[in-house]
C-alpha cells in the first residue's frame, strides 16, 4: 500500500469517531473526565488480569512473524502507522487536551501528537549495524541486537501518547511485540493512537490493555515479558523491580526527578527569562524533566524572580480546546493538592508567593495559577519534593560551589541545567550536575537521537536513538575464525 493509499483509506478521524472506537460498550467500563470541565469524555473499558495474559499470549504468538519481517519491511509498516497518526491528528490531539488538560496550543497537545509521529519516523529509520568487535588473523567477532520478545509498556498520565511512543516505536522497530499499560488517568487517548496505528500494523503487534494497577503489576511480572519499558514514579519503579526477580525482565525505568537550574553570576535574566519559564512550566509544570528547583546568584535574584513573575502573570491559562490558552488544569486531583500543599508549607516557612500562589476556581476545579515562590531555601518541602505542577522556587545563592552542592543533593538526577550568558563557562560548569542530561541555558528540550535516561533514583536505561534501539533488543556475539580462515 502506498502512502497515499493509506491516506485514502484512512483520511483521519475526529474526535468522535476516534471514540466511537476506543470507548467501552455502553453501560460499561469506567468514566474518563475532561480536566477542565470535568464533563464525562467517555468510559474507558476496565480490563482484568485475564485480559492481560490473554493480551500477552497474542503478542506472544504474533512476534516471530513480526521479527521475520525484517527491518525494511517493518520500516516501512512504522512509517505507515505515522502517517496515520498524522492523518487523525487534530482528533488526537483534542481527546488528549479534554482527557489530559494540556491545551492544544503552545508545547501541548498538538505537539505531543506531532512528536509521536516524529520519533516513530526516526525509530523507523534509526539503523543498528552489527558491531565489530575484533577482526584479526584468528578472530572475527561482532556483536548483533536482535528482539528480545514481548515488550511490556507502563507510560503515566503527564505525555501519555508520546511517552508510549518512546516505549512502542523503537520496540517494534527491534522486532519486539508489545503489550502496553496505559495510565488509568488517561487512557482514551493512548487507546486512540494505538487504535489508528493498528490500521497498518499486522494484528497483535501492538495491544493495549486499559485496567487498573493490578493489570500493570501484572504486566511487569509475566513471565512471557522479556523486556519491561516503564515511565512514572520511582516508588512504582521500585515495585517493577521487585517483579522483574520472578522473570528476569529486562528493565528500562524513567523515573521522578527533581531538576535543579543554576543560573550563574553575571547573566543577563531578561535574555533567559523566557526559556527559564518553559523549562519550568511547559505542559503545566507536569513534566519529568521540567525545571523544578532555580538556584539564582544573589547578584541578579530580584530580577531574575521578577522577570518569570511577569511571565507567569502574562501567560494564558484556562480550558486546553480554547486556542488562546497555554497553560492548563493539574490532570487530576491528587497532583492538585499536592500543589496546593507544597505552597501552603512555603508560605509557612517564609516563602514569599511573588505570583500566584492559590488556586483559580474561577476557571475550574483542578486549576492552580502559576506561581513563582522566592525566598525558599533547601530543607523546605517545596525545594525537596517533585511539584510536578505549576510552581517554580526560586532560591538564592551566593557561592557557586554550595549552589551545586545543594542542586546535587538531591536523590534523584533526571535532568538538570546551567544557564550563564557566557556559553563556555556554562559549558565548563555543566559534567558537574548529576543528572543523566544538563542543558545549558535551555531545559528540557529532548531529540529523538540524543539520548535520555536517569541517574540515581530517577532511574536506569536509555531511550531514544541507537541507545534507545539497544535497550530494546538482546544483544547476541557472533564468534568465528579470523581472516586467515
Ligand atoms: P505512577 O508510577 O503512579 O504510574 C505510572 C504507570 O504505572 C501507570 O500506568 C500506572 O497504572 C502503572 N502502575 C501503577 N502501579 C503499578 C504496579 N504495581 N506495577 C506496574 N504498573 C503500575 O506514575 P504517574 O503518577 O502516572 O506519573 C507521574 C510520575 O512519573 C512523576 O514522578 C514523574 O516525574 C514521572 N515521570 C517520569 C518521566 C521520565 O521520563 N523519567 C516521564 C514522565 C513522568
Amino acid at each position: 500500500m502506498s502512502d497515499s493509499t493509506v491516506l485514502a483509506q484512512n483520511p483521519g478521524l475526529d474526535e468522535n469517531a476516534l471514540l466511537a472506537r476506543v470507548q467501552a460498550p455502553e453501560g460499561e467500563g469506567r468514566e474518563i473526565l475532561d480536566a477542565a470541565t470535568r464533563e464525562v469524555i467517555g468510559r474507558v473499558p476496565v480490563q482484568t488480569v485475564e485480559d492481560m495474559d490473554a493480551a500477552v499470549a497474542r503478542a506472544k504468538a504474533a512476534q516471530p512473524a513480526w521479527e521475520a519481517l525484517g527491518h525494511e519491511k517493518r520500516s516501512e509498516l512504522l512509517l505507515k502507522a505515522a502517517d496515520a497518526i498524522d492523518a487523525s491528528a487534530e482528533g488526537l490531539a483534542h481527546l488528549l487536551s479534554r482527557e489530559q488538560g494540556k491545551p492544544l496550543n503552545g508545547p501541548n497537545a498538538r505537539f505531543e501528537v506531532g512528536a509521536c509521529s516524529a520519533w516513530l519516523r526516526t525509530n523507523a529509520t534509526t539503523v543498528l549495524e552489527p558491531e565489530v568487535l575484533v577482526d584479526d588473523e584468528n578472530l572475527h567477532a561482532e556483536l548483533v541486537y536482535k528482539a528480545a520478545g514481548v515488550v511490556g509498556a507502563i507510560s503515566p498520565w503527564n505525555w501519555p501518547l508520546m511517552i508510549s511512543m518512546w516505549q512502542i516505536g523503537p520496540s517494534l522497530r527491534m522486532g519486539n511485540t508489545v503489550v502496553l499499560k496505559p495510565s488509568g488517568n488517561t487512557p482514551l487517548s493512548v487507546l486512540a493512537m494505538v487504535s489508528v496505528m493498528n490500521d497498518v500494523l499486522p494484528a497483535d503487534v501492538l495491544i493495549a490493555v486499559p485496567g487498573r494497577g493490578d493489570t500493570g503489576s501484572r504486566l511487569a511480572s509475566h513471565p512471557d515479558i522479556a523486556k519491561v519499558m516503564f515511565t512514572g514514579s520511582t516508588e512504582t519503579g521500585k515495585k517493577i523491580i521487585e517483579a522483574s526477580a520472578g522473570n528476569l525482565a529486562r528493565l528500562t525505568l524513567e523515573l521522578g526527578g527533581n531538576d535543579a537550574g543554576i543560573v550563574l553570576p553575571g547573566t543577563d535574566p531578561a535574555a533567559i527569562a523566557q526559556d527559564l519559564f518553559w523549562g519550568a512550566f511547559i505542559n503545566t509544570g507536569q513534566t519529568c524533566a521540567a525545571l523544578k528547583r532555580l538556584y539564582v546568584h544573589d547578584s541578579i535574584y530580584e530580577e531574575t524572580v521578577q522577570a518569570l513573575a511577569e511571565i507567569a502573570e502574562h501567560t494564558p491559562m484556562g480550558p486546553g480546546l480554547d486556542e488562546n490558552n497555554v497553560l492548563g488544569p493539574l490532570q487530576n486531583k491528587d497532583q492538585f493538592d499536592i500543589v496546593a500543599r507544597l505552597v501552603e508549607d512555603a508560605k509557612a516557612h517564609g516563602g514569599r508567593v511573588v505570583t500566584g500562589g492559590e488556586a483559580a476556581p474561577e476557571l475550574g476545579e483542578l486549576f492552580y495559577r502559576a506561581t513563582i515562590v522566592a525566598d525558599v531555601t533547601d530543607g523546605t518541602a517545596v525545594v525537596d519534593e517533585e511539584q510536578f505542577g505549576p510552581v517554580l522556587p526560586v532560591i538564592r545563592y551566593t557561592d557557586v560551589d554550595d549552589a551545586f552542592a545543594r542542586a546535587n543533593a538531591a536523590e534523584v538526577g533526571l535532568g538538570a541545567s546551567v544557564w550563564s550568558s557566557d556559553v563556555d563557562a556554562a559549558r565548563a560548569a555543566a559534567t558537574r550536575m548529576q543528572s543523566g542530561t544538563v542543558w545549558i541555558n535551555s531545559h528540557g528540550g529532548l531529540h529523538p537521537m540524543v539520548p535520555f535516561g536517569g541517574t540515581k533514583s530517577s532511574g536506569y536505561g536509555m531511550e531514544f536513538g541507537v541507545e534507545g534501539l539497544k535497550s530494546v533488543a538482546v544483544p547476541q556475539v557472533v564468534s568465528g575464525p579470523g581472516r586467515k580462515g
